[in-house]
């Protein structure tokens, strides 16, 4: 799925709430996105800017927060949180105990929405 496609769907879901509640705008819209998605904290930002522009949920604060990634490895069956993953170059995920890429990832790749926030 493309970057902009998510952040659209974000922004949907807030617009719906602020429909639903006849609010004048949306304030502050909270989003969990697991640490090996592909989508920066940076990114999804600027592209929300970008695309909420004229709409209900322009200038709404985006809060964004990091939900822990669980791998299980097939190779020492290391079963846990990974740490340090650099999202600027492709994921690789290695197991933090012995080094294996033959990983199985549990958790890390979702993406949530929590609340969202609204004003009449
Ligand atoms: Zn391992």
């Amino acid at each position: 799925m493309h970057s902009s496609t998510v952040v659209q769907s974000i922004l949907n879901v807030a617009l719906e709430t602020a429909e639903e509640y006849d609010a004048n705008k949306v304030t502050e819209i909270n989003v969990e996105i697991g640490k090996l998605n592909w989508i920066t904290t940076d990114k999804l930002k600027y592209i929300f800017s970008v695309l909420s522009k004229d709409t209900l949920a322009e200038n709404a604060e985006l809060i964004v927060n990091e939900a822990d990634a669980k791998i299980k490895c097939y190779n020492c069956n290391y079963i846990g949180l990974i740490d340090n993953i650099n999202k600027e170059i492709i994921p690789m995920v290695l197991c933090p105990k012995c080094g294996s890429h033959r990983v199985n990832v549990l958790k890390g790749y979702d993406l949530n929405i929590g609340n969202i926030t609204i004003e009449k």
